[in-house]
């Protein structure tokens, strides 16, 4: 499977280690975005790592595995509801103040992470599927000019593997 290598800038500690093992300069680059174009996927550069900033990430994913109708639209649902509850403990902690911002803050981050979850379980896990691909084109041809360009961008980035 061919894999190419990606670097989590959080955890690099730029002691650059990738570049003196990288064969073909894939990982030296002005703004430390491992260059796709040049990288073979030999992975020194993981392995040489001391940070673990670096993984590797198969360049065509396998397809997700089908979920039925049914449980797609209970993970829909209570997505749904996770959503309401983070907008309102969001708006609960904009009026709030010390410790009750604080807990109302964490409660909307958590219902947002929550809610990220369940869209991924229902079908938004990779993407590279047949569904990531409908929304993209759904937001390509959406209002806002931002979101539209950068859909586009993706769309043409991004093969599907399951239509
Ligand atoms: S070896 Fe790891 S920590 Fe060092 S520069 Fe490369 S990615 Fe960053
Ligand atoms: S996987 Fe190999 S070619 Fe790609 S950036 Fe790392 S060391 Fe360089």
């Amino acid at each position: 499977m061919k894999e190419f290598a990606v670097r989590n800038l959080r955890l690099c500690t730029k002691d650059c280690l990738c570049l003196y093992v990288c064969p073909t300069g894939a990982s030296d680059t002005e703004n430390s975005v491992i260059d796709t174009d040049k990288c073979i996927g030999c992975g020194a550069c993981a392995r040489a790592c001391p940070s673990g900033a670096i993984s590797l990430v198969p360049v065509r994913m396998p397809p997700q595995q089908r979920k039925s109708p049914e449980v797609i639209a209970a993970m829909n649902a209570l997505a749904a509801q996770k959503e309401a509850c983070r907008a309102l403990a969001a708006t609960l902690a904009n009026g709030a103040r010390g410790g009750e911002r604080a807990f109302f803050g964490a409660v909307a981050r958590s219902c947002s992470l929550t809610t990220e979850d369940i869209y991924r379980e229902a079908g938004y896990m990779l993407p590279q599927s047949g569904n990531v691909h409908k929304l993209l084109l759904s937001i390509a041809a959406g209002k806002d000019e931002k979101a539209a360009a950068l859909a586009d961008r993706l769309l043409a980035l991004l093969p599907v593997n399951d239509r």
